[in-house]
């Protein structure tokens, strides 16, 4: 019998016919969650699933899942993938190529005429990007049972769009397509990924073995003072909510900077009344805090409340958690099995940290998880030129292909680095 492969030549080719689902004229992408682009997206996926004997699915946060049906499919299914809706100006890969990746590899398992027991489910993950409809991961929470149905089907997008609204019209596209709860048992979940930072590069890399997902917190913060002409109110009667911001801004940049390792941002800044000769009433700003350690995420959290309750007065200030993500740690079995695929194939790996958030992020509690990144020219994504070489992508492809035999039960390569 001959091993199953992949084709690099077929899973090439589709990231590039994906790719003309919300294509923009300059070679990016823009395929949000749930827009019409995304539903082309889907029956292209669905339709190259079909062919190799998958069946598709989806559930009440609108997932797609392409399942491979094993001999004992009341064991808990293998999961891969990614996600396949983009920001507005996305490339051809974030999340497409995790998503074909695995479709890639299952195909090449069907095509061996492989028969495992455990089912295989290719997965794509609802609103990854969260460009639409904020913030995102939201199918990935949902099916983690992190976020309420009710919640995230209130959410809208710019035009009043509810998520709700839009899923409907997904799912009325589909009216053949299955549809499961929300949630199932996992066996294990890899997801292949492009880095979107350039450390695989820089060192010649070609598989990055993810160790772990930074921690997320994001907050936002209003400072309240009062409204006063700018040439008449006294100085030292003035509550300038500006003034107030400049002096937390700068307070909590020196703070954050306790190592290298912490990434702190002002990245949004809106000031009322935004007039040239009005003492501004509010400044309302967000913060995006991010650190491989929970517990110093936890100390820094203390400390921008302890900022502002110095620093803002004469104003008053009120400060809101919207994201608190924990940092997670990968499974090291699977971690030593993408290890020593990379060393079989002769690719040289890396171990790295991962400082964007990811779907995996949610599944690493649920079942054991990782995550197998490739090299993105430049470090660059969420942007038109986003690249990844074609031997890249195939080395990813076939690294998770060695994890899918594995954890199926089909070959007998173990973690053995
Ligand atoms: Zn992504």
């Amino acid at each position: 019998m001959t091993p199953p492969r992949i084709s690099a030549d077929r899973l090439w080719k589709r990231l590039m016919a994906l790719g003309q689902d919300g294509a923009l004229p300059n070679g990016g992408v823009n395929r949000q969650a749930l827009s019409v682009e995304e539903i082309r997206a889907w029956r292209r996926v669905i339709a190259w699933g079909t062919e190799a004997g998958l069946v598709p699915s989806t559930d009440p946060a609108g997932n797609l899942f392409l399942t491979f049906k094993g001999s004992a499919p009341q064991l808990a299914p293998v999961v891969a993938g990614s996600h396949i809706d983009s920001q507005p100006t996305g490339g051809l890969f974030d999340g497409a190529f995790g998503t074909l990746a695995a479709l890639e590899a299952v195909t090449a398992i069907v095509e061996a005429n492989l028969a495992p027991e455990r089912s295989i489910v290719v997965v794509g993950w609802m609103n990854e990007e969260g460009s639409r409809f904020a913030p995102g991961m939201m199918g990935s929470e949902l099916f983690a049972g992190l976020r309420s149905l009710d919640d995230v089907l209130a959410v809208r997008d710019a035009d009043g769009v509810s998520v709700g609204e839009a899923l409907t019209r997904v799912h009325e596209a589909f009216p053949d397509m299955e549809h499961r709860p929300l949630g199932f048992p996992i066996h294990s979940y890899i997801e292949p990924h492009i880095e979107q930072a350039d450390l695989l590069e820089k060192s010649g890399a070609v598989i990055g073995i993810v160790t772990g997902i930074q921690g997320k917190k994001t907050y936002e913060v209003t400072i309240a003072g009062r409204e006063a002409h700018a040439g008449t109110e006294p100085m030292e009667r003035r509550q300038d909510a500006v003034q107030a911001f400049a002096r937390v801004a700068l307070m909590m940049q020196q703070a954050m900077a306790v190592d290298d390792k912490v990434k702190f941002t002002i990245g949004r800044l809106m000031v009322e009344p935004n007039a040239p000769s009005v003492v501004p009433a509010k400044v309302t700003f967000r913060i995006d805090l991010r650190h491989p350690s929970n517990a110093l995420l936890d100390q820094l959290d203390t400390q921008l409340e302890a900022i502002l309750i110095k620093e803002a007065t004469p104003c008053s200030f009120n400060i809101r958690r919207l994201v608190d993500a924990p940092s997670n740690d990968f499974d090291s079995g699977l971690m030593n099995a993408i290890r020593s695929s990379a060393k079989r194939h002769g690719f040289h790996h890396l171990d790295l940290l991962s400082a964007a958030g990811h779907d995996a992020r949610q599944l690493a509690p649920l079942t054991r998880s990782a995550m197998i990144f490739i090299p993105c020219q430049g470090g660059i994504s969420h942007h038109p030129e986003e690249w990844a070489q074609p031997d890249h992508v195939a080395a990813g492809a076939a690294v998770l292909l060695d994890l899918l035999l594995q954890e199926t039960g089909l070959s007998s390569h173990q973690g053995d680095a």
